[in-house]
């Protein structure tokens, strides 16, 4: 008899989850609480544009993404970025190109690092620093910002670092892991003593690839579908129930249940009062849902999931006329370093071929918490992701269409909200991921996925959903000593890192 696995949640985790599932022979049920497929990957057609209210692009060199789209043969739909693209730091109030060939945080070529104006002489000749002083780390976890301002000065990580960065996880890179966001710097620093020795190493080496690289190969490493990433969710829902899965919105599992000690099966009881009986679970639903379905079997997975940490954020989509502006748009946008309204401004239409119609102008911005709070909200005027809709607008609009040169206010808008669902892998993370795996060992066939815990970027989601699926399904095929965890030697399973693209 084909496994009976149970996924929870129906964002891009659990359904890569599912879709691994339906591969290897099982017979998967997939339970999503709200109305929608695709959590946060949401995609909306309306009025001519393509409105992403989540992410809008993935990266290519973390190949788990590119491998589930020529699976669902969706090679041909992939979208790389427009060339020519100018993106900006704005500090101060004035925009500054990123210097080429800017790796995640740290500059992988000298000239423009020296000739940038986004840092005073002052902050280059600290960063410059960095070249003589000896190795810092010791074992411990540290926050990024601490070992950046420590090796580099402040300059770096307010006014590159801390953008780049932060904005990707809602979060200060003072609360930030290096060991869970960035465990590149130390590998940096245990190779080269200098991050900046290290930098340039490594720019080299990428331009060496870049010469050896086929004639046309994109220059950019992110990647999007021509249709928007909802493409890739509802793709993945048509073949998952072509393969004859069972796919239930508006269900939640409201408690699971071994029926004997850690043994499988695992009996579930759903929001609908029904309950069924599965060989295999596979929780998917972000962290703060799978410790309330652990809290009763595995307390100490509950609380290591319940120890991280989640931030909010708003995104504000406007959409003009191109006669809005007196000279076409030409940014694909910037981040901004503050004191400001939002933390970054994409220019979807610019940055993206298809994402508006008739030449027109369409603009996401994003509204962190940590940004809302440098606005000095009040009372009467709420800031960031906390205030209305209206309150959001009046702010952002006027925000974003002054800088871009708007003479009009837009004739399309859409406020999205994410309260409190932006995973933060702040310091010590890494080992809140271990005890939530320790504490799951005696249920080898239970698995948590997702963003909370080994990677936010849709490509980690992916291969995180793929990867408890397997070890779910080589723990049924040859039940192990529930002491021992279900797949000890799956090489991703301790993996939770954010790559650094070469811009
Ligand atoms: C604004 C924004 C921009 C982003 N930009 C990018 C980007 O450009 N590139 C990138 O790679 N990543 C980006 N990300 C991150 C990425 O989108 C997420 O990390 C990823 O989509 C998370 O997927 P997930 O399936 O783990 O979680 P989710 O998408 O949160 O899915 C979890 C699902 O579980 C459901 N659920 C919750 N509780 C239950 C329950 N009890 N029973 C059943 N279902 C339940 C939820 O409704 C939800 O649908 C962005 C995120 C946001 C918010």
């Amino acid at each position: 008899m084909s496994p009976r696995l149970l996924v929870v949640g129906g964002g891009i985790t659990g359904l890569a989850a599912a879709w691994e599932g339906v591969c290897a022979g099982a017979e998967v049920t997939v339970v999503e609480s709200s109305a929608r497929w695709g959590g946060k990957v949401h995609t909306e057609r309306a009025d001519g544009f393509v409105v992403e209210h989540g992410p809008d692009a993935f990266v290519a060199y973390r190949p788990a993404g590119m491998a589930l789209i020529r699976e669902l043969g969706l090679d041909g739909d992939v979208v790389t970025v427009n060339p020519g693209r100018t993106v900006s730091i704005r500090v101060g109030g004035r925009m500054h190109p990123i210097p080429q060939g800017m790796g995640m945080v740290l500059p992988q070529r000298i000239g423009p690092f020296v000739t940038t104006g986004l840092l005073g002489w002052r902050q280059k000749l600290r960063a410059a620093l960095d070249l003589v002083l000896p190795r810092r780390l010791g074992e411990a976890d540290v926050s990024i910002g601490d070992f950046l301002r420590a090796r580099l000065g402040g300059g770096v990580v307010e006014c590159l670092a801390d953008p780049m960065v932060g904005g990707i996880y809602g979060a200060s890179l003072d609360e930030l892991s290096l060991d869970a966001v960035l465990p590149s710097l130390r590998d940096n620093e245990r190779s080269h003593r200098s991050l900046l020795l290290a930098a340039w190493a490594q720019g080299r080496g990428a331009r060496a690839a870049r010469t050896a690289a086929p004639a046309g190969a994109p220059a950019s490493p992110f990647r999007s579908l021509s249709g928007g990433l909802g493409m890739l969710i509802e793709r993945l829902v048509q073949r998952l129930t072509d393969a004859g899965a069972t796919l239930r919105l508006q269900t939640y599992a409201v408690s699971i249940d071994p029926l004997a000690g850690g043994a499988p099966p695992t009996r579930v009881r759903f929001s609908d009062g029904s309950d069924a009986v599965f060989d295999g679970v596979i929780l998917a639903a972000g962290a703060a849902a799978s410790a309330d379905l652990l809290a009763d079997h595995s307390p100490a997975t509950a609380a290591a999931l319940g120890e991280i940490r989640h931030s909010s954020t708003a995104v504000v989509t406007l959409g003009y006329p191109a006669d809005a502006f007196p000279t076409p748009v030409t940014t694909q946008g910037w981040l901004d370093a503050g004191p400001a309204p939002a933390s970054g401004v994409t220019v979807s239409s610019v940055k993206w071929p298809g994402r508006a119609t008739d030449g027109r102008v369409l603009v996401r911005v994003f509204v962190p918490d940590k940004v809302a709070l440098r606005t000095a909200p009040s009372a009467s005027t709420p800031a960031g992701a906390a205030a209305t809709d209206a309150d959001l607008l009046a702010q952002i609009e006027p925000y974003a269409g002054r800088l871009l040169g708007a003479t009009r206010p837009p004739a399309f808008w859409r406020v999205t909200r994410w309260s409190e669902v932006m995973p933060k892998y702040t310091v010590g993370h890494l080992d809140r991921v271990r005890r939530a795996e320790a504490g799951l060992t005696a249920y080898p066939t239970w698995a948590v996925a997702g963003a909370a815990l080994r990677g936010v970027g849709i490509p980690d989601c992916i291969a995180d959903g793929r990867r408890a699926t397997r070890a779910v399904l080589t723990a049924l095929a040859a039940p192990t000593d529930p002491t021992e965890p279900a797949d000890p030697t799956d090489p991703t399973a301790q993996s939770v890192h954010t790559q650094e693209p070469s811009r």
